[in-house]
């Protein structure tokens, strides 16, 4: 197993499309990093990069000590999974398992050993002579990951593995590719568009917004402090609200022509400022009658079974609350309150968190 080192590592295709705009960040061996931002934001370039599926413009890839930007992609010890499963058709499963084993010339014995060992893990065993026609996409993508598996590389790479199944399945192999990771303990890079896998998957999560990295950090780090706007509507379900507020004396923020208490130990303290104010759905509260914060027209609500979502507007801002179900009006002028230690304030010019 081995650490990847990206350096300031670009791609620009022909014609002058530049997908990737100098990304550097370490995955320790070991870690399980996603890679996550909407399409075309240059994560599958990035990914393709590493696997040496796509020339590096400039900057390098480190695979352990060894810089491999030059060298072929069968010779950087790694094994990709992909979104089509990319399996032979007229092989059964077994044979696509053992293919790759079996171009290195390793032993026979080694391979079947490999093979068994892998199909066991996956619980494919009872498959191993059948075509891949004949397996429904679960089975053929836990195909395509033993596959990975036999190989032994050094590192694991995914690109949107799942997005072919549907979303139980999606669940249920998500659970699966964590536990195998961490029992494997292979350094692995996850490519997909999934907020919730990315949140649920990594140790290390990259958020990537049109060809260069918004954030690094923890899942957890980010979902709590996101550095940009950019982030924190990216992560989080239901997605995180934006209403444009105004700073007000120290320790007063104003949304909707109403005072909040803010905590003035936050950093943004020029009085009078516009500010976009972030609150997550989870962060507000239906007020007790006299204490409200922030006046919500409510428009609509949906019911997720053990919470309910209402959706309204404070002025021209959309605002959605997730409650606890039973609590929810369906019409009408709702009172809000909000924890001040839960907003997030971000500059409106450039969307930067403004207590950074
Ligand atoms: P993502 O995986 O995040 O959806 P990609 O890495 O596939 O994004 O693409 C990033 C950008 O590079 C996009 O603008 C895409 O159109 C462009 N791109 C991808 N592949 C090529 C290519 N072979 N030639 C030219 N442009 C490409």
């Amino acid at each position: 197993m081995a650490a990847v080192t990206l350096s300031g590592v670009r791609k620009v295709y022909q014609g002058g499309v530049e997908a990737v705009r100098g990304v550097s960040f370490d995955v320790a061996d070991g870690q399980f990093c996603v890679l996550v931002g909407p399409s075309g934001c240059g994560k599958s370039t990035l990914l393709r990069m590493v696997a040496g599926l796509e020339t590096i413009s400039d900057g390098t890839v480190r695979i352990g000590d060894r810089v491999v930007n030059d060298i072929e992609p069968a010779e950087r010890d790694i094994a990709m999974v992909f979104q089509n499963y990319a399996l032979y058709p007229h092989m059964s499963v077994y044979d696509n398992m053992a293919y790759g084993l079996r171009n290195r010339g390793t032993p026979k014995a080694e391979i079947e050993a490999r093979v068994r060992e892998a199909a066991r893990i996956l619980a494919i065993e009872p498959y191993l002579d059948r075509r891949p026609r004949a397996l429904s996409g679960g089975q053929r993508q836990r195909v395509a990951m033993g596959r990975a598996i036999v190989r032994k590389p050094q590192v694991f790479l995914f690109d949107e593995p799942l997005s072919n199944l549907d979303a139980k399945l999606r669940v249920q192999m998500r659970v699966e590719i964590k536990r195998l990771q961490r029992a494997l303990g292979v350094t692995s890079i996850y490519v997909t568009h999934d907020q919730i896998e990315a949140m649920t998957l990594s140790d290390l999560l990259v958020v990537m917004n049109a060809g260069h990295v918004e954030q690094i950090g923890t899942p957890i780090e980010l979902y709590r402090r996101p550095r940009t706007r950019f982030v924190a509507g990216f992560l989080g379900s239901p997605a995180m609200n934006f209403v444009p507020g105004r700073l007000g004396q120290p320790g007063e923020l104003v949304i909707g022509g109403r005072t909040l208490p803010w905590d003035v130990a936050r950093g943004a303290t020029c009085p009078g400022s516009a500010v976009e104010v972030g609150i997550r759905p989870e962060n507000l509260r239906v007020a007790a009658p006299g204490s409200e914060q922030i006046l919500m027209e409510v428009e609509f609500v949906e019911e997720l079974g053990a919470t309910q979502l209402i959706h309204g507007r404070v002025g021209e801002a959309a605002l959605a609350v997730q409650v606890p179900t039973g609590i929810a009006p369906e019409a009408g002028m709702l009172g809000l309150t909000v924890d001040p230690g839960s907003t997030h304030l971000f500059d409106p010019a450039n969307g930067l968190r403004l207590d950074l």
